[in-house]
């Protein structure tokens, strides 16, 4: 999805969701630093040797080596974040009180944001809780401002992947670039479903499986698709098996391209309803329900 177009798309949301215009504008200035600012390389990152991805992509490994970021520098997605902070500075409040701990890290790890990025990056989960208790940030914040910080790069590397990933299989519920899970499902028909990736924003296309995407439960007292909002097409796939859901967009009349970051706003209240049910988001672990966890690449061990 173009500039204007998701520039376009805000507005129109924002009109007809007067209650829900604070967030929207929030997400609008975030979309002005990131439509200014340039991409840093991450194309080193995946080997691109064809048995290699071959390999990786029939086992289920995404074609990102974590391990990788520790290489890199990453100054234009460092300014990006500086940016934002700006931003979260301006709203005031608690955005104020958060952007100024973030800054006080960075200052006391050297001073860079991009090389901070990069280390959190590089290492294990753990890391970045460790990160945020010492910030006393909440890590959903932290996590968020890194994948906006970074969304122009990985745009940049989607655009070399596509020919990488075109035709390839990849029938699984985590990224096949980056391995986070998806954070919408969006119904394209009976027999195709398009994941959109909480982390880096890949979209791909699977045959959506008979049960739950996470446990493989059947029972259909068990495993549901719950319609909260028959007239914005949006609901919850919930399994009380395994506790997980996923949103979901009924997009059969007309199976466009949605904007991930603006249906995670207009889904707010289906999270919201998920966590009074009991439920934690798709691919997130039961300990942290808003940690964000890589299968295949948190818990591959070469
Ligand atoms: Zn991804
Ligand atoms: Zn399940």
């Amino acid at each position: 999805m173009d500039q204007s177009k998701r520039e376009k798309l805000l507005a129109e949301h924002m009109r007809a969701r007067p209650h829900l215009r604070e967030i929207f504008q929030f997400l609008e200035k975030i979309e002005e630093v990131r439509n200014a600012s340039a991409p840093d390389d991450l194309l080193s990152l995946v080997d691109l040797r064809d048995a290699s991805v071959k390999d990786r992509l029939s086992r289920g490994i995404p074609l990102i080596d974590r391990p990788g970021f520790a290489r890199l520098s990453l100054p234009h997605t460092g300014g990006t974040f500086r940016k934002l902070l700006t931003v979260m500075r301006q709203g005031g409040g608690e955005r104020e009180v958060f952007a100024s701990r973030i800054a006080t890290f960075i200052r006391s790890e050297g001073g860079e944001e991009g090389a901070v990025i990069a280390r959190i990056l590089s290492r294990e989960d753990g890391y970045l809780d460790g990160v945020s208790q010492t910030m006393e940030v909440p890590r959903p914040l932290l996590v968020f401002l890194i994948k906006m910080s970074l969304r122009s790069s990985f745009e940049r590397l989607h655009e070399t992947l596509l020919a990488v990933l075109r035709g390839l299989a990849w029938e699984y519920t985590h990224c096949p670039v980056c391995g986070a899970p998806p954070v919408i499902g969006q119904a394209m028909d009976n027999d195709h479903r398009r994941y959109y990736c909480f982390f880096c924003s890949w979209h791909w296309e699977t045959r959506p499986l008979a049960g739950c995407p996470s446990c493989g439960e059947m029972d259909t007292e068990l495993f549901n698709l719950l319609y909260k909002h028959p007239n914005e097409h949006q609901g919850l796939l919930a399994c009380e098996s395994c506790g997980t859901y996923l949103k979901m967009v009924d997009q059969r009349e007309g199976p466009d391209l949605l904007n991930p970051d603006i249906q995670e706003i207009l889904g707010l209240h289906l999270d919201m309803a998920a966590g009074e049910l009991g439920l934690r988001p798709l691919g997130q672990p039961l300990s942290q329900a808003e940690t964000i966890v890589r299968p295949g690449i948190d818990d591959y061990r070469p």
